[in-house]
């Protein structure tokens, strides 16, 4: 069982961002679209702000031009002395964070909400950095009530790291109106998984068409994986059930990543606001 955190001030100020990667178009498109209509995103209770992240990226339709900017919003990155040298994301991301944030201070947006697009055949699918926020949960539980007939997944994103690096990780988060309480399923990632390599590091197979645009369903030890291009299968051999998520992503080739694996976890998410207790989750 683990504890979250619970809300905090209601929300106030939204970003509403699209070209993270800029040849993700969903989101280049509706930035784009919302900077020359703002009025379409404001409501009466919260400001909401377009916001094109990478512009260069965008300009180019590459995902970045020197480095992941979704991977850069480390204090690390964020809090370090710009030189002339650096990589036009990490001059991007401390600009975003004198915008957005600062990161971990009052005077941060309340929630950002960051459009991307996937090559792999998750559907719609809302991500969350741990520590994920209740507010997080109820945007994905009331998405799944307003489209029956169109799943909206959570997946809960624990980086392999310290801190969290992604564009996101720089708002606050909070919620203006009462939800009541409800259980959810969603996703925690496991780990990922790499391709089959030959020794100078190239691809030796690829995913296999019994696991290609299956995220999100049950992979049984035993279950084929990668095709060999020597012809043979390479089979699952974990110890338990996992679900594959970003399976086939095209740019986390070079992130190494063939898929994520998960596991399915029950969310037991207190109502907002009024908590009285935090949320436990059991896996
Ligand atoms: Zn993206």
């Amino acid at each position: 069982m683990t504890s979250l955190p619970a809300p905090r001030e209601p929300l106030r100020r939204v970003a509403v961002i699209g070209g993270t990667h800029g040849n993700e178009m969903c989101g280049v498109h509706l930035a784009r679209h919302w900077l020359k209509a703002p009025g379409e995103l404001q409501r009466a209770s919260f400001s909401a702000m377009p916001v094109l992240a990478n512009p260069a990226a965008t300009a180019a339709c590459r995902r970045y031009m020197d480095r992941d900017l979704n991977r850069t919003f480390t204090l690390t990155f964020l809090r370090s002395e710009a030189t002339p040298d650096d990589p036009y994301e990490v001059t991007r991301a401390r600009e975003l964070n004198q915008l957005l944030g600062p990161k971990g201070t009052d005077q941060a947006f309340d929630f950002i909400l960051d459009l991307h697009n996937t090559t792999a055949n998750t559907g719609v699918c809302i991500i969350s950095e741990s520590p994920y926020t209740v507010f997080n949960l109820h945007l994905c539980h009331y998405l799944q009530m307003q489209n029956p007939d169109l799943p909206c997944r959570f997946l809960e994103y624990e980086t392999s790291q310290n801190e969290t690096y992604s564009l996101e990780s720089v708002s606050k988060n909070g919620i203006g109106k009462a939800f009541p309480a409800f259980e959810m399923e969603g996703y925690r990632k496991l780990g990922a998984v790499d391709f089959p390599r030959t020794s100078d590091g190239g691809l030796a197979g690829t995913v296999h068409p019994r696991l290609q645009d299956h995220d999100f369903e049950p992979l049984r030890p035993g279950d084929p994986i990668f095709k060999l291009f020597s012809g043979e299968d390479v089979l699952y051999e974990g110890d338990s059930i996992v679900y594959p998520v970003f399976v086939n992503e095209a740019a986390y080739y070079e992130k190494h990543v063939a898929f994520l694996k998960s596991e399915k976890i029950q969310i037991s998410v207190p109502a907002l606001p009024g908590l009285t207790s935090s949320p436990t989750v059991a896996s």
